[in-house]
């Protein structure tokens, strides 16, 4: 390797086979031993590639936009590819917000631009394999975060879907909504009709509970909800064993619980995973106004002027502009988007100047307030047959292959994760900050060493993955290079706030105690992982800093100004984690952006706003207030933080409102 070779080929009428001409040649270069950076091109006056595919210029073209990394660029000179709106990420946003303008406006055309591919395979779709789903290399971003210093310079693997629906086709499709005071906390922030008395209509809309429609749900929204129905009988332990510790044992942990422990609600409908692809993009497609362009990869926005038009988009090697004739929605996720802003000229000015890449928008914000669940797995070896592992042989597997086969039920027609639940790090809490997740199996996470095989279980036993729910530090993305198909650097910066550590270690120490009840200690044959440490707190935060890893919830670094937002534009640009959009960045999330101590999943539903145009409102990442009771110094001076956050916020909007 080492030699740069440019290719050849000559495109004549309706080739179709250009492109399998081209791989070919490709591959035969490469395996000549050169390393491809650039194609040629030659088309003849009746050049034409099948629509909806552009043309290329009539001459020869040839830019390698990446260094030796094989893109091609190509110039358009064919009619361009327009919609009203296009939708970048098809992941669990991009599919409602698509999913809805598709249902709710039929006139209107939306392209849904998705990097992965739309081909969902059964692991994704069979709920008892979705473990295997969310390591899947072939579906995944595979990100790598930076060393995390409290985490003695370990660098963890951030898993994030890459696939139509995104992480929610591979993720552990738990049904988690925040505590009621949490999203009061984004009201009182100053995110208007994001209250918790505002946001439980769409939560209600959004799904099709198996309990019926009560004060807390819906029965006939697109997403099915149910309640987990493993039936192991480690599950009832743990359940036992936290009645036994003094938690509530609710029957449904998304009716307002501020601290408990349940069965999980789970996205599953007739044995298969209900993610938001199947549910508001599959009936989307007959509808003819809905297109999906998948394995392309969004590289840049185009901003012309003060608007936000087209998009430049890759595909096969192949860049293309496709243009939006009324808006732009990023859902690209929270590494994602952030990285799209800033590849756009969004973002910081002196890290994008460090990057060649032109200015457009300062916004020191984009990529900043990273926030995630760091979560440290107890892991317990069990004496009886009572876990998972009873499917661990060919003849209790060939069993439940025919029951779920036959009924798409039994423990294949389950999500791998069953019960747990909300606890409190401190007594003193208003809400639990802590979540609490049991897989009644053996399992292995984090650490950049992942192996497949890590996931199935050796021997009897199971995990409990204690998590914290309302972390208080705040890591950042930055762009490692201009390649847009370069992974952006990940700085979790987890427990930089060294309450978080602190706090995720009390928990720790109280599930270790909860283990010790009656109803579990005769199961627990050894406790693998702490092992044979004291339950004391320096021990325990010493071991969390060796051994946590994260749940996959990464949000909150789109948040921007009011001021950047290009009012009179046509074309808004929207940010997708925390539903702040560029005309409206104080909005919500924008500045205030905070994650609440549920999974991630749930808050979905779009919502139409026919006074605006589209408003499509992602449910966001709240934390609760912060009260009298929360005694502690680091809380206080967090406190201290949001009230400046706060002000700000106010500042801004008082500054974008003088400027319109
Ligand atoms: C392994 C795992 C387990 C999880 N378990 C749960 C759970 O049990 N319950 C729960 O509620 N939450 C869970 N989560 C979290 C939840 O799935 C995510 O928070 C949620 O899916 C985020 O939604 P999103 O739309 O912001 O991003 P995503 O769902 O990640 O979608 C983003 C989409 O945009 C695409 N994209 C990104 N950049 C580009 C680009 N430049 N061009 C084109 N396309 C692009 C991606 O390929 C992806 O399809 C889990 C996540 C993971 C990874």
């Amino acid at each position: 390797m080492g030699q740069r070779a440019a290719l050849y080929c000559r495109v004549s009428a309706a080739d179709q086979s250009r492109i399998r001409q081209e791989r070919d040649l490709t591959a035969f270069a490469t395996r000549a031993g050169y390393k491809v950076i650039g194609v040629f091109k030659e088309t003849g006056s009746d050049a034409k590639l099948g629509d909806p595919r552009p043309m290329l210029k009539p001459e020869a073209s040839f830019r390698g936009f990446s260094k030796g990394k094989g893109v091609r660029s190509r110039t358009d000179s064919a009619p361009a590819r327009r919609w009203d709106y296009i939708v970048v990420g098809a992941g669990a946003a991009g599919c409602v917000v698509a999913g809805r303008l598709s249902q709710t406006m039929p006139d209107v055309r939306t392209a849904l631009v998705e990097a992965g591919s739309v081909r969902l395979g059964l692991t994704t779709k069979i709920p008892g394999t979705a473990f295997i789903a969310s390591t899947s290399p072939r579906r995944n971003w595979n990100f790598v975060t930076e060393p995390v210093p409290a985490l003695n310079g370990r660098k963890l693997h951030w898993f994030q879907g890459r696939i139509l629906g995104g992480s929610g086709s591979i993720n552990g499709m738990l049904y988690l909504r925040g505590h009621s005071l949490e999203y009061d906390q984004w009201a009182q922030l100053g995110c208007h009709g994001w209250s918790f008395e505002r946001v439980l209509p769409y939560f209600k809309k959004a799904e099709t509970n198996t309990r019926g429609a009560n004060e807390w749900h819906g029965d006939s929204g697109p997403i099915t909800v149910k309640p987990s129905r493993v039936d192991l009988p480690i599950c009832e332990a743990f359940l036992a064993a936290a009645g036994e510790a003094g938690f509530p044992v609710v029957d449904d942990l998304n009716a307002d619980v501020a601290e408990g422990f349940g069965r999980f609600d789970t996205n599953i409908a007739n044995g298969r995973r209900a993610s938001t692809a199947v549910a508001y993009v599959q009936p989307a497609r007959g509808r003819g106004n809905l297109e999906l362009l998948p394995g392309t990869i969004a590289a840049r926005i185009v901003i012309e002027g003060s608007r936000a038009c087209g998009v430049e988009t890759v595909r096969d090697g192949v860049r293309e502009t496709i243009w939006a004739e009324r808006e732009i929605i990023l859902c690209g996720g929270a590494v994602n988007s952030p990285q799209l802003l800033m590849l756009s000229g969004i973002g910081p000015a002196d890290h994008l100047a460090r990057l060649d890449i032109p200015v457009v928008i300062d916004a020191a914000e984009v990529g900043r307030n990273l926030q995630n669940h760091p979560s440290y797995a107890l892991r317990f070896a069990c004496s009886q047959p009572v876990t998972a592992y009873k499917y661990m042989n060919p003849r209790a597997a060939l069993g439940i292959g025919l029951r779920y086969a036959v009924s798409r039920g039994g423990s294949l027609g389950e999500s791998y994760v069953a019960t747990g639940g909300f606890m409190r790090s401190d007594p003193a809490l208003a809400v639990s900050d802590t979540i609490v997740v049991m897989a009644p199996a053996l399992i292995t996470r984090g650490g950049v060493e992942w192996r497949l095989a890590d996931l199935f279980p050796e021997r009897h036993g199971f995990t409990v993955m204690v998590g914290s729910g309302r972390p208080l530090s705040r890591g950042r993305i930055l762009l490692r290079s201009s390649d847009p198909s370069a992974h952006p650097r990940i700085f979790p910066e987890y427990f930089s706030e060294p309450e978080d550590l602190r706090a995720l270690a009390r928990s720790v120490r109280r599930m270790r105690d909860m283990m010790r009840g009656p109803s579990i200690r005769d199961l627990i044959e050894v406790e693998l992982t702490p092992g044979p440490i004291a339950n004391e707190q320096a021990a325990i935060e010493e071991d969390v800093r060796a051994r946590a890893a994260t749940f996959f919830h990464p949000s909150g670094t789109c948040h921007g100004r009011r001021s950047d937002c290009r009012r009179r534009s046509a074309v808004a640009c929207y940010w997708d984690k925390g539903a702040a959009r560029c005309r409206r960045l104080d909005h919500a999330s924008g500045a205030e952006c905070l994650h609440p101590r549920a999974n991630d999943h749930d808050r979905r539903e779009g919502r139409h706003d026919d006074r605006r145009g589209l408003v499509t409102r992602r449910l966001g990442r709240p934390r609760p207030p912060m009260r009298a009771d929360v005694r502690t110094k680091a809380l206080f001076a967090s406190r201290v933080k949001l009230i400046a956050r706060r002000n700000r916020v106010i500042e801004w909007t008082l500054r974008s409102v003088t400027d319109c």
